[in-house]
């Protein structure tokens, strides 16, 4: 037997703390590196490859596509992108989107919008509400608004402008707002995913849904992560009843394809005019068609029924095995977004998990972190559970490394 090569990347920059493996090709939630090793996919490439790999409707699609059109410009209409726009108004119940790249994008044209609702209305200073935990990006004003240290550290100075509240908490909210004439809008996501999966809970939404009303703030909810029919809606704020006024998204969006989105209500639709934002790639009409196939296959094949179905079925079963488990905390989240906290560091586990034939990550420091494509059965879910059950019990058996 070859011994199996580890892949390096000496011209990279040295911007993340890879797993030494390279991954070739994928047939749905599994997938095989270069040396021929076979994983099962609990990352989904971090809740993006919705559709799994190599979906037979979607990829004979995109290849259409190629061969029409890859990208035309925006100084041109591009009917995908109206299509698209249509679809997305159409289930998140608001009116317009505008299409981006990637998810720092869609949240950096939501902060926009929040600055120049507030401008419009002769707001000279506008602050923006964001939570701690929060993860909006790694761009400089999505960086300012995300609430961990460490993605900020050695780049400021930071963005002004935003005010930091825990969360599930409303009267933190109003007091840290009382009586401030520049709030223009509450900025978070429906379950924080980098974060380590926390919840916004539903009585919370409707309370902050309100005070928004009251107050003429924007409600922008960022479902980069947890939306795109992972809980088990479209988005996971629906799950609460509520609309927001401006809503990211990205991740799943394009299955794969880099796309990102930002859909806007009547409160926010019609803030930006011609010259007040833009992007060269953004809504291409290769993406374009990434995103409506998406929606199309997601429907006809019941991945949000899916999602929801499957993932309660994952979440009992990992609750089965790890309760009364020294070291095991929790586990949070919907759907096919789930975390598993421990109560110590866990983060050699991404490592762990690979060796044994299983993607999955460690999130801020102690959650495992699943957010597989929306088409994984039940079957594959217990391949999960079966690899990941006795992997974390040995893990917490070991001592606990001195500090
Ligand atoms: C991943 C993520 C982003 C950033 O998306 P990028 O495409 O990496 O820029 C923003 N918000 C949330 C909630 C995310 O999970």
């Amino acid at each position: 037997m070859t011994a199996a090569v580890e892949p390096t990347s000496p011209h990279v920059m040295n911007t993340y703390g890879r797993v030494p493996i390279a991954l070739s090709h994928g047939q749905g939630v599994r997938v095989w590196d270069t040396n021929g090793k076979q994983y099962i996919d609990a990352l989904g490439g971090i809740a993006v490859n919705t559709l799994g790999h190599n979906h037979p409707k979607l990829v004979p699609a995109l290849q259409e596509q190629l061969t029409k059109i890859i990208h035309s410009s925006n100084y041109y209409h591009v009917p995908g992108q109206e299509k698209l726009a249509a679809k997305l108004t159409e289930l998140a119940g608001m009116t317009n989107a505008f299409f981006c790249c990637t998810g720092l994008e869609a949240n950096e044209a939501a902060i926009k919008l929040a600055r120049k609702f507030g401008h419009d209305k002769g707001i000279d200073k506008p602050e923006i509400v964001v939570y701690e935990k929060a993860f909006h990006g790694r761009s400089i004003a999505t960086l300012s608004a995300t609430g961990n240290t460490k993605v900020q550290q050695g780049f400021g100075p930071l963005v002004e402008g935003f005010i930091r509240v825990p969360l599930n908490d409303i009267e933190a909210l109003k007091t840290r707002t009382a009586g401030n004439p520049n709030v223009v809008a509450v900025f978070f996501e429906t379950i924080q995913g980098e974060g380590g999966v926390n919840p916004m809970r539903a009585e919370y939404l409707q309370q902050v849904r309100k005070l928004c009303d009251e107050r003429d703030w924007l409600l922008m909810i960022d479902e980069v992560q947890c939306g795109m029919g992972r809980t088990g809606k479209w988005f996971a704020h629906q799950w609460a009843g509520i609309v927001p006024d401006v809503m990211p998204l990205a991740k799943g969006l394009g299955s794969g394809v880099p796309i990102g989105a930002v859909v806007a209500g009547p409160k926010a639709a019609h803030i930006f005019g011609p010259g007040n934002h833009g992007t060269t790639f953004g809504g291409n009409p290769l993406a374009m068609r990434a995103g409506i196939e998406t929606i199309r296959i997601m429907e006809e094949e019941g991945l949000l029924e899916n999602a929801a179905k499957v993932g309660a079925h994952l979440k009992q079963s990992l609750l089965q095995a790890f309760e009364g488990v020294e070291g095991f905390k929790e586990i949070r989240g919907q759907g096919l977004m789930l975390g598993v906290e421990l109560t110590r560091p866990c983060g050699v586990l991404t490592a762990r998990a690979a060796e044994r034939g299983l993607l999955l990550s460690v999130t801020a420091d102690s959650v495992i972190r699943m957010v597989p494509s929306l088409i994984l059965s039940q079957a594959e879910a217990d391949e999960i559970v079966a690899i990941l059950v006795p992997l974390v019990k040995e893990f917490l058996a070991e001592p606990v490394a001195a500090p």
